[in-house]
């Protein structure tokens, strides 16, 4: 199965968001991108690591641009995020994927979640959680089959705008999970004001395991506290058999990454799912 993503050609690439005299063209591009259906989505499998059986799906937003080639979602939310247009792109992210999850719920999907990630400028928007609510209405998705995934810069203090937003999320059902855990600051705050369910270990601190022992460490007590604290934890950037069995051993939740698999279309994640989750 050959991974639909190929990040080879932007890296020789100057970062868009550094071209600053072609920033009037990028929001064009961008704008022209949502216009005639430019952007797709990839979906990235997670797997239940005590069953090995499907637990999630993560959604990535993914854009072939036909001057720029593949450009990186880094790149291109960051830029969106600077002109307003990730409220639009953002949305379409959403509705997109609701509109895939209906159509997988009752085959693939089972009892697993679909993931989308959402920029702390999304979450700042009044209407943000009026408008999830109406994506799932149009499209029937069940509000507790969507994980909103939040990195800890996006999350926020009583009193702040996006405060509301979440517990609005929350009230209607919607799941939030905490993105690239442990890379951030005064996380601990948040897993005790907010409505979390979900913990995602940032890939930095999977990425030496099982034999560096600060990485065994830090990833146990994450762990341990998530559990605690009742939450479902998901390791990310799994890319070995040994990590992931570390992580199984550690009572780790939920696992992703290109050991199971690497992010997919539509097509190549049915049949991988056929295939049964485990690699
Ligand atoms: P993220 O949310 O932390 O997403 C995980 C990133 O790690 C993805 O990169 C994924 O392809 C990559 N990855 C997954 N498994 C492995 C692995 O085993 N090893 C390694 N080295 N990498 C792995 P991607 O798709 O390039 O996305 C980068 C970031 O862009 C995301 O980080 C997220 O912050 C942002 N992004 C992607 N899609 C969206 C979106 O739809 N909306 C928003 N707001 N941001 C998005
Ligand atoms: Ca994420
Ligand atoms: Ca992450
Ligand atoms: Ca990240």
């Amino acid at each position: 199965m050959s991974d639909i993503v190929s990040y080879s050609v932007r890296h020789s690439r100057t970062p868009l968001v550094e071209q600053r005299q072609d920033f009037a063209e990028i929001e064009f591009a961008i704008d022209r991108a949502l216009g005639i259906g430019e952007f797709r989505l990839a979906y990235q499998p997670q797997v239940e690591l005590a069953t090995g059986q499907l637990a999630g799906i993560e959604v990535l937003v993914r854009w072939d641009d036909p001057t720029r080639g593949q450009v990186s979602p880094l790149e291109f939310v960051t830029a969106a995020e600077a002109t307003g247009q990730i409220h639009a792109l953002g949305l379409w992210i959403i509705e997109e994927a609701c509109n895939q999850g209906q159509r997988w719920r009752d085959t693939l999907l089972g009892a697993a979640a679909l993931s989308v990630n959402v920029s702390p400028v999304q979450l700042k928007a009044p209407d943000f959680a009026a408008n999830v609510r109406a994506i799932l209405g149009r499209t029937g998705f069940p509000p507790d089959r969507l994980v909103v995934e939040l990195t800890e810069s996006a999350l926020v203090q009583r009193g702040d705008p996006g405060f509301e937003t979440l517990w609005e999320l929350h009230q209607a059902g919607v799941r939030i999970a905490i993105d690239d855990f442990g890379t951030g600051y005064s996380c601990l705050a948040y897993l005790r004001d907010l409505p979390v369910s979900f913990l995602k270990i940032d890939q930095s601190f999977v990425r030496d395991l099982p034999h560096n022992e600060s990485a065994a460490v830090i990833a146990r007590t994450i762990v341990a506290m998530g559990r605690g604290l009742g939450l479902s934890v998901v390791a990310e950037g799994v890319e070995t058999e040994a990590q992931a069995d570390f992580l199984k051993g550690i009572w780790c939740n939920k696992a992703q990454g290109y050991f199971y698999a690497k992010p997919l279309n539509s097509a190549q994640l049915a049949g991988w799912a056929e295939l049964g989750a485990s690699p």
